[in-house]
């Protein structure tokens, strides 16, 4: 069977308030699937979900065709991998620790790791670029850096499934783009099943192989950048009118808030 993630049918309340309502789609192994939507959608709360972080009232998660639900932990941990918006980090840490704490979902207690496991940390380093940066306390790079850091340590699962919560908020245009260029190429790479959660339209329109739509908790729009981006569905969910245009290098679709003049 093709690998792949499933989302059925998934509704989940906080209390009595409904926060996601019958959300489905699917993603395939080798491809990111970007979810956007205006602040308080349920982006953040449909991640959790998938991450089982969250339990759904309704509905399933699937992966390779089998139910999430009853894995124990140490599944989950070997087949998903959590990159969050930031990660605190307060203790001296090197690079290297951090990356190492990838393997724990493998090793048991107080059991050393394998030169296999040596391996796995020092590949997934090298596909993120930080092996330079390995003895370096964490709390003395910069957020690019340790976001690519965070995102070793996630490969250093060897996850089939990556979720990222909107991994370059706090970062500035040029290293977010670095992160979204490094996240394509490792999904394809390595097969992943790649969910992120950003509110950039165009860069999800860039990069993302698959968009969902969410307002209000319920699905809008799910498909190809070019036929979820589009000025009248986008005016619809975000209340401004939007013009899209294709990217002039990419043709890959661009929005544009239309304001009208200063009165
Ligand atoms: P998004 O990621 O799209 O901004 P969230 O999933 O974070 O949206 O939030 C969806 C809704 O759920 C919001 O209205 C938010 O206030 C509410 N919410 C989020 N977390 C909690 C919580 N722990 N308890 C109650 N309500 C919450």
């Amino acid at each position: 069977m093709a690998r792949k993630l499933v989302v059925d049918n998934v509704s989940f309340s906080y209390g009595q308030r409904p926060i996601l309502r019958d959300v489905s789609f699917s993603v395939k192994a080798g491809e990111m699937l970007g979810i956007i939507g205006p602040n308080g959608s349920g982006k953040t709360t449909l991640l959790k979900i998938i991450a089982r972080l969250l339990v759904p009232g309704r509905g399933r998660v699937l992966i390779d065709g089998r139910d999430t639900a009853d894995w124990p932990p140490r599944t989950l941990a070997r087949t998903m991998a959590v990159v969050p918006q930031e990660t605190q980090i307060d203790f001296e840490f090197t690079v290297q620790d951090i990356v190492e704490m990838g393997r724990s979902p493998y090793l048991r207690r107080f059991q050393s790791m394998s030169h296999q496991d040596r391996e796995i940390i020092e590949a997934a380093m090298a596909a993120t670029s930080v092996l330079s940066l390995a003895e370096r306390p964490m709390t003395e790079l910069s957020g690019g850096e340790r976001q690519r850091v965070i995102v070793a340590r996630a490969l250093a699962q060897e996850p089939k499934v990556l979720l990222l919560d909107e991994p370059t908020a706090s970062l500035d245009i040029n290293h977010e783009v670095e992160i979204f260029q490094l996240l394509r190429q490792l999904t394809s790479q390595h097969g992943l099943i790649t969910v992120v959660v950003l509110h950039d339209l165009d860069l999800a329109a860039e990069y993302c192989d698959q968009l969902l739509l969410l307002a209000q908790g319920a699905v809008v729009a799910d498909g190809s950048a070019e036929e979820v981006i589009k000025g009248e569905i986008l005016a619809g969910v975000y209340g401004v009118d939007i013009a899209v245009y294709p990217n002039p290098l990419t043709g890959k679709p661009q929005v544009q808030v239309l304001v009208s003049g200063r009165q």
